[in-house]
């Protein structure tokens, strides 16, 4: 499978900005942000266990007023709010680490950094060809950025769910979402993208 896979090309079809539910870190709320001017409430949405998959990482869960939810990406009717009519996506420099991981999943030796596996995603139907050249160390690099962001976005979350639980513990509420916008610091900035030709 690893080695078919290195020949992976995407076709740009576009299901997977639609169908799966992306996973976001502060930071690509923050590099959205920062690319489009949109409030972090317009392009976030807070799911429960029971709309994602995720119980197996609880790390991911922050506790909110409404409960525990994870931090994902808002989708309109279906698609992702920044999947464009022509199915390409609108924020492509800014777009999410997950986005730019999916749907190879790779994972590398520890000691010497040599590609062990490489699978895919299994969120959708992926519709890609056999007939590209995947980098090796362009992979080693993007699952070592996502490993790293998605290390640090954890930090974030374990302290925002410390001060709650210290709340509750006082008999106080969790505090909502535009608080927790306050505390990671995401405040809308003037867009400076456009559109990009290709999605992937
Ligand atoms: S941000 Fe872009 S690549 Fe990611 S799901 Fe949305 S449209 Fe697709
Ligand atoms: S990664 Fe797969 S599902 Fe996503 S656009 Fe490319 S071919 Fe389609």
């Amino acid at each position: 499978m690893t080695e078919r896979l290195l020949r992976f090309r995407c076709t740009g079809c576009g299901n997977c900005c639609k169908e799966p539910v992306l996973p976001l870190t502060n930071e690509d709320a923050r590099r959205i942000a920062d690319a489009t001017g949109d409030a972090p409430r317009d392009f976030v949405r807070f799911l429960p266990s029971s709309a994602i998959a995720m119980e197996h990482e609880p790390e991911a869960f922050l506790q909110l007023r409404q409960g525990r939810r994870v931090m994902t990406l808002r989708q309109v009717r279906g698609r992702c709010r920044y999947l464009s009519p022509d199915d390409r996506c609108s924020i492509y420099e800014a777009r999410p680490l997950g986005c730019r991981v999916f749907p190879l999943n790779a994972t590398f030796g520890r000691r010497d950094g040599g590609l062990r596996r490489l699978t895919l995603i299994q969120a959708t139907t992926c519709e890609y060809e056999l007939d590209g050249r995947q980098s090796i160390p362009k992979l080693r690099a993007l699952a070592h950025d996502y490993e790293a962001a998605n290390a640090r976005w954890h930090l974030w979350i374990r302290e925002w769910n410390r001060v709650q639980a210290a709340r509750r513990r006082r008999g106080l509420a969790a505090r909502p979402a535009s608080a927790l916008f306050d505390f990671l610091g995401l405040t809308a900035r003037r867009p400076s993208l456009g559109t990009c030709p290709s999605r992937r």
